[in-house]
């Protein structure tokens, strides 16, 4: 890196060796510092800064994608479940590295369902997913209240349809972003409606 520009963490870590321009993470954003004889001259950051990585929001996986026929097994449980919906877990297996579904124990009815969050020994929660019985395929209010532990979530809608509605999506602690199927699943040439 230039050795003109420093970048920290603390102030305090920055003062011990400062720069003639210095960027400091400050409780509600960056800041740029400029130093010189005179004293330390500081403004908020706004632009981009060029000796920072490109970071963005998202979801980056940790795990290989989750299997086609987990995707249509699922749809299948959701037809069935009609006109109640219903909620399927997939969790990955750290000792046998493979994915599975579970139903978990349910109260649903046609407009909601309730479930324990239990995840089974040395496995990982991968995603969260339940049916709208109707043809509404978007999150709702309550899945936005139900949804915040940091996760991958989805709704299947419009089980009539000869490809039902899927949609995907990331909860980061309650801030949520939509994702492509083909981010979750192995999708082959399957095209979801
Ligand atoms: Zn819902």
């Amino acid at each position: 890196m230039n050795s003109l520009v420093g970048i920290f963490t603390s102030l305090e870590e920055m003062k011990k060796n400062p720069r003639p321009i210095n960027y400091v993470m400050g409780r509600d954003g960056i800041y740029e510092i400029r130093h010189n004889g005179v004293g330390f001259f500081s403004k908020k950051v706004t632009e981009e800064i060029e000796e920072l990585e490109r970071v963005e929001e998202g979801f980056t996986p940790s795990l290989p994608k989750i299997p086609l026929e987990i995707l249509m097994e699922i749809i299948d449980a959701f037809k069935k479940a009609q006109p109640k919906e219903k909620v399927a877990q997939v969790f990955w297996n750290k000792q046998t590295k493979k994915h599975f579904v579970k139903y978990p124990h349910q109260k649903g009815d046609r407009y909601a369902v309730t479930f324990q969050r239990d995840v089974p020994e040395n496995c990982i929660l991968v995603l969260e997913m339940h049916s709208h019985p109707g043809d509404f395929a978007q999150f709702s209010p309550v899945d936005d209240r139900d949804e915040i532990a940091t996760g991958l979530y989805g709704i299947v809608a419009g089980l009539h349809r000869e490809r039902p509605k899927i949609r995907l999506r990331m909860s980061c602690n309650g801030y949520y972003k939509p994702l492509k199927l083909g981010e979750v699943f192995e999708l082959g040439d399957y095209q979801c409606g």
